[in-house]
C-alpha cells in the first residue's frame, strides 16, 4: 500500500475516534452509526419503520430481544443483530400477535440461538403468527406465557419485572407484555401497544410505574399514555416507535402534546432513525441515528 494511503487512513482512525465513544458520525450521509456500550445497559428502539423492536445488552453483556418489526424487515432485523454483534439473545419476547411487532421474529429465531422465548396468552390466526410459531417448533423451544407479576432472570445487576398483561382482555393490543427494567437508580418501562384499559390495571396493581424512559405506548396513537398513566410514569425521556408518513396518524398530536406538558424530552424512529439509550445506572444518555427530520 502506497505511504500516502496510510496516512490518510491513519488520519481518519483518528478523526472517527476523536467523536463520542459510542457513536461515529459521517458527515457525508448526515447520520450517525450508534455503536455497543459495553458494561452498561443499553436499550436500542431500532427503526423499524411502522412497527415496534428494543434490542437490550447488559452490562454483563446479557441480550434480550423484544418484538422485530414488521414482515419485511426481517432482513433489517438479522443486519441490526449483526451490527451490534448478537448471535445468541438471553431473552426474546414478542408482545403481542400482531405483525408489526412480531413480523420479523420467526427469521430472528431461525438464525439466532435463543434461550428463552415469552408471548402472552393470546393466539392469532394471521400466517405471520403460524410462522413464528413454526420457527418456534423448529427449535424445540417452550414459549413461556408473558404476564403481570413475572420476574425475568436476565442479568444480576438489573432487575426486569413483567408487570403487564395483569388481567385477560379481548383486545390484543392490551395483552401486550410490559417490561420494566431497573438497572441502579434508572428505570426503563417497555409497553408495547398496551391501551388505556391495560395502563389502568397496571395503575391497580399497586406497581411503582415511575420510569426515567418511557417506550410510548402503541406507536404514540391515542388509544395509549393516558394522562393518570403518564401522570405516574413521570418520564424524563419518551421514545416513539413509528415510521414515516404512516397510515394510523402515530404518533398522535394530543400525545405529543401530553408528554411534552409532562416535561419528558421526546425521540422518535421516524426523525431521528434508532435512538440508543445507555444507562450506566445512575444517569442516562440518549444518541440518535440522525439529527431531527
Ligand atoms: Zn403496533
Amino acid at each position: 500500500m502506497a505511504q500516502w494511503k496510510v496516512w490518510i487512513m491513519g488520519l481518519v482512525l483518528v478523526v472517527l475516534s476523536g467523536c463520542s465513544p459510542l457513536t461515529v458520525h459521517n458527515e457525508s450521509v448526515g447520520s450517525t452509526t450508534i455503536l455497543r456500550a459495553d458494561g452498561k445497559l443499553q436499550v436500542l428502539f431500532l427503526d423499524v419503520g411502522q412497527g415496534a423492536s428494543q434490542l437490550l445488552i447488559s452490562p454483563s453483556g446479557k441480550t434480550m430481544l423484544i418484538d422485530a418489526g414488521n414482515n419485511d424487515k426481517e432482513q433489517v432485523m438479522l443486519d441490526y443483530l449483526k451490527q451490534y454483534q448478537i448471535t445468541k439473545l438471553d431473552i426474546v419476547i414478542g408482545t403481542h400477535p400482531d405483525a408489526d411487532h412480531i413480523g420479523g421474529l420467526d427469521k430472528v429465531i431461525d438464525q439466532t440461538i435463543v434461550d428463552k422465548i415469552y408471548m402472552p396468552k393470546i393466539s392469532s390466526n394471521t400466517r405471520t403468527f403460524e410462522s413464528l410459531l413454526e420457527s418456534i417448533s423448529n427449535k424445540k423451544l417452550k414459549v413461556q406465557t408473558a404476564k403481570a407479576g413475572l420476574t425475568l432472570d436476565w442479568d444480576k445487576e438489573v432487575q426486569v419485572e413483567m408487570i403487564a398483561p395483569a388481567a385477560v382482555y379481548d383486545n390484543a393490543n392490551n395483552m401486550s407484555a410490559v417490561v420494566k427494567i431497573t438497572y441502579g437508580t434508572t428505570t426503563l418501562l417497555l409497553t408495547g401497544d398496551a391501551e388505556a384499559a391495560s395502563e389502568k390495571d397496571m395503575i391497580k396493581s399497586g406497581v411503582d410505574l415511575s420510569s426515567t424512559v418511557l417506550g410510548v405506548g402503541h406507536h404514540g396513537s391515542k388509544s395509549s399514555t393516558s394522562l393518570t398513566f403518564l401522570n405516574k410514569v413521570k418520564p424524563q425521556y419518551a421514545i416513539i416507535q413509528s415510521g414515516k408518513d404512516n397510515n394510523y396518524g402515530h404518533p398522535d398530536k394530543t400525545i405529543l402534546s401530553r408528554l411534552k406538558k409532562a416535561g419528558a424530552s421526546v425521540y422518535r424512529n421516524d426523525l431521528q432513525g434508532t435512538v440508543s439509550v445507555i444507562s450506566d445506572g445512575k444517569n442516562v444518555t440518549i444518541a440518535t441515528e440522525r439529527k431531527e427530520k
